[in-house]
């Protein structure tokens, strides 16, 4: 199989991807390639499309180039899909996909469907930006693009702390501290600092939480109604679910909000037991064994039921109930 290197180098133009509703790794490991090609490959024209995101990552170099709209008919020789496991996560941006002449996704998703025409997945890395770590020369890499694979990791990891994070990334996340990068702010800015809305939501959905499952699960869910309300976007709900996981006593939690009338965007995140990329396969979506997501139809109700059945059995299975 040919390298990426050799991959790049027959190529004059190409696109870079990443997943609907981007994160701070898919934010950081589209922008950190985008920054290490124009040092290593200046030859190369590449462009960037994503969803709009945080504004709080627009610091980033090339954020401001990025392009938030498919619309502009190009064709590459070659897409760079990253960070995401299938292809409709690609969403509006499928079309440059689809019509490129070569295909290449670099992804840490264990549920990866391998939609590319190569696929290079590490599901024991922490970050999509880890991986392109490893794929990277480290004395080309710059500081503008050290800071976004900093922040990739960052985020992947809740700030080193998931059960992701190895020794390995802490390693890499030292080599790129030494390229010079503030990492107290990128951490601060770009973690930590909610806006006063993203406080008054994490407020709300702690205060309308419910444990259930004899206290092993708990869940919150934002209907439209209330979402209107605060004006809330779902950039704004990041942190829920990793608030509602520190419950004492809690194994699974599920952040639920409704992204249609009766459609729910699904976040479960796990402590030690469950698997829920399993159970987020199940219902069309994926992730990691201790994050994953998908999205479901049905009432609040609905959704809980469906997700308990797996949840339970798996607890069951386990011992534990
Ligand atoms: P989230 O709960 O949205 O933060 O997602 C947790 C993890 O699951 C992330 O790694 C996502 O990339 C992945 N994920 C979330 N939703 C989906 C989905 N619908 N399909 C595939 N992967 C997903
Ligand atoms: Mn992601
Ligand atoms: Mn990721």
């Amino acid at each position: 199989m040919e390298t990426i290197k050799e991959i790049l180098m027959q190529a004059e133009n190409a696109a870079i991807l990443g997943h609907i509703r981007p994160d701070g790794d898919c934010v950081g490991s589209c922008l950190g390639l985008k920054n290490y090609l124009a040092a290593t490959a200046p030859q190369l024209k590449v462009q960037v499309y994503l969803e709009e995101f945080p504004e709080a990552f627009r610091f980033l170099k090339g954020a401001d180039e990025v392009s938030h709209e498919p619309e502009d008919g190009n064709v590459y020789d070659l897409c760079i899909v990253l960070d995401a496991s299938d292809r409709e996560r690609l969403g509006a941006f499928d079309g440059y996909f689809a019509h490129a002449g070569r295909t290449v996704c670099i992804d840490h998703h264990i549920t990866n469907t391998g939609f590319a025409q190569t696929t290079h997945v590490c599901p024991e890395r922490s970050a999509t930006s880890e991986v392109l770590f490893t794929l990277m020369e480290e004395d080309a890499i710059d500081e503008a693009a050290a800071e976004c694979l900093y922040m990739g990791i960052v985020h992947d990891t809740g700030v080193f702390k998931h059960s992701n994070t190895s020794g390995e990334t802490m390693r890499i996340a030292g080599r790129l501290m030494e390229k010079g990068i503030p990492f107290s702010r990128i951490i601060d800015s770009t973690f930590y600092e909610k806006t006063y809305r993203q406080n008054q939501l994490l407020g709300r959905a702690l205060m309308e939480s419910v444990l259930f499952m004899n206290g092993f699960c708990i869940f919150s869910a934002f209907r439209q109604k209330t979402m209107e309300f605060y004006q809330a976007d779902p950039k704004d709900f990041d942190g829920i679910i990793d608030q509602l996981r520190v419950t004492k006593g809690v194994e699974c939690a599920i952040f639920l909000y409704e992204t249609a009338s009766s459609e729910y965007k699904v976040s479960m995140r796990s402590n030690k037991i469950v698997d829920v990329s399993k159970i987020a396969a199940y219902f069309g979506g994926g992730g990691h064994v201790r994050a994953a997501g998908c999205t479901m139809a049905g009432s609040v109700y609905d959704v809980l039921n469906n997700l308990s059945r797996h949840i339970e059995a798996q607890l069951l299975e386990a011992g534990v109930l």
